[in-house]
């Protein structure tokens, strides 16, 4: 099997298209096929090379590697439609001296003037046929009277045009709904159905995945492909990806580029596996049970062992964030320390705590992160977890009218007071040791579950809520001794916490 994603580089990527992207890809690796990569930049106005790297970019983080394309090499290149502008005009004089095609002299002007009297009448706004009828001889003496003509494919007119679609079954046209296509524009530029026809056959693609939103160009494609003595590939036609309201998904349901989703912190394979169960829905593996969410999350390899076309449904697929976040919850609880540390030190940068770990930090970090990994959404909400680390303020804390409040008490007194008798001569705190620190200040205090633990978080975390102090407060303690070398802000440990609460209530 050969499988294409042709993105048109006219911004960024667009998870609708990431999601086609994806189909092609899993299809492709799931058979031991070829994956290419095109890119469809004859739109010379639309097109840029900046959107171009974002593409990129955007489908190399997703993991989505393609086997040819413009940056790898391949028999069939080059990949990028503005330099197979040679082949598209052959093909055009192929198909004009075959009498498939013909100049074509209408001025836009007519073009619209005919089509608005179309849909006044309330035909359909197909071309006229114009040009259809000027013979060879006349239309080389406009050429060389100066004019510059278009190129229109001679829609044979004779039969309907069927075809088995591998998501929504027989498809059926006819034929005298097609009007000419232009191929080739007056100032030489191939149009997307001629070019993507030469592509898709000079590249042996064998199976055309996108978006359904092309369906209605795909008879005209596969009439040029019948014209130029190609074979048409399958096409499976996938329905759009909608927002909440069943209107396609755009800027006004809010995120919608893959670019959006990453700097939101979530994570590459999330979003792929979240992206393969629009539409798609997993085989039962063979006997076992199917259904349920553990079905639906799997790594990419088995979503590629796993995907094929006929369990791809055609009714609109809805994009969920919500889902997407229970993904990203899933794949945040598995992923290495080290690699979720690394991947949250923007959203850091951007909450104003600046850092530039080494290693250590890095290893202090992941370390840290179990205390945010269980109870995040998504990255950009690492920092606010684990705010506790570097903001602490005794003083700031006991403001709370709250917190003023509970320390009213005698016995929260009596536990402040006790904790920071007991840090003052221990040594950095790891689990055991805060089990053990705790125990005794139960038994000095006679304090125990909430009327004990409560007071010891708001002076060790500075916060009423927030992760297990379990994870916390070892997290603490081994921050508190990193050294300046390690790139971490300054983090105060227990025991000066302990002991600047106790002062401070004083007060
Ligand atoms: N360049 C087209 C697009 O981005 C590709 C359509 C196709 O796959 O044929 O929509």
């Amino acid at each position: 099997m050969r499988l294409r994603f042709a993105p048109s580089p006219t911004g960024q990527l667009h998870v609708g298209n990431a999601r086609t992207a994806l189909f092609n890809w899993l299809l492709a690796r799931g058979s031991g096929g070829t994956f290419i990569l095109r890119i469809e930049d004859t739109d010379v106005e639309r097109s840029s090379r900046e959107s171009e790297a974002a593409i990129i970019r955007d489908l190399r983080w997703l993991g989505l590697d393609w086997d040819e394309g413009p940056d790898a090499s391949g028999a069939h290149g080059p990949y990028r439609q503005s330099e197979r502008l040679h082949l598209y005009q052959s093909y055009a004089k192929e198909l004009l001296g075959a009498e498939h095609a013909y100049y074509c002299f209408c001025t836009t002007a007519q073009l619209d003037a005919e089509r608005q009297d179309a849909v006044a009448s309330g035909r359909p706004a197909r071309y006229a046929g114009t040009c259809r009828r000027l013979s060879r001889d006349q239309a080389a003496a406009r050429i060389i009277a100066g004019e510059r003509p278009a190129i229109r494919f001679r829609v044979p007119q004779e039969h309907d045009v069927v075809f088995a679609d591998a998501v929504r079954g027989d498809v059926r046209f006819q034929a005298d709904v097609i009007g000419d296509p232009i191929i080739v524009r007056a100032d030489g530029a191939p149009a997307y159905n001629f070019a993507v026809v030469v592509d898709d056959a000079l590249m042996e693609i064998t199976h055309v995945i996108r978006g359904e939103d092309h369906i209605s160009n795909t008879p005209r494609q596969i009439l040029l492909y019948e014209a130029l003595g190609f074979t048409p590939p399958t096409f499976a036609h996938l329905s759009l990806v909608m927002g909440p309201d069943h209107s396609p998904l755009s800027k006004r349901h809010g995120a919608t580029s893959v670019a959006e989703f990453r700097s939101k912190g979530y994570l590459p394979e999330a979003l792929v596996n979240y992206l393969a169960l629009i539409g798609w829905s997993p085989r039962d593996a063979g006997g076992g049970r199917a259904g349920g969410d553990d079905d639906e999350l799997m790594p990419v390899d088995e979503l590629a062992r796993r995907f094929s076309l006929d369990r791809v449904g055609h009714s609109a697929g809805v994009f969920d964030e919500e889902k997407l976040a229970w993904a990203n919850r899933h794949y945040l609880k598995i992923a290495d320390s080290a690699r979720l540390a690394e991947l949250a030190l923007p959203y850091f940068n951007v909450a104003g705590v600046r850092m530039t770990p080494d290693e250590d930090g890095i290893a202090f970090l992941a370390f840290a992160m179990s205390m945010a990994r269980a109870s995040v959404d998504r990255l950009n909400q690492v920092p606010a977890r684990l705010a506790l680390l570097f903001d602490y303020s005794a003083e700031a804390t006991l403001r709370d009218p709250a917190v003023r409040e509970e320390m009213r008490g005698d016995g929260a007194r009596a536990v402040v007071t006790a904790l920071a008798e007991e840090l003052a001569s221990a040594p950095r705190l790891d689990r055991e040791r805060f089990r053990a620190v705790a125990n005794q200040v139960k038994a000095r205090t006679g304090q125990k579950a909430k009327a004990l633990f409560h007071p010891i978080r708001l002076v060790l975390t500075g916060r009423a809520e927030g992760p297990e102090l379990d994870l916390a407060v070892p997290a603490i303690d081994r921050g508190a001794d990193l050294p300046a070398s390690a790139g971490i802000p300054p983090i105060l440990g227990c025991r000066e916490r302990a002991q600047a609460f106790a002062e401070a209530l004083k007060q």
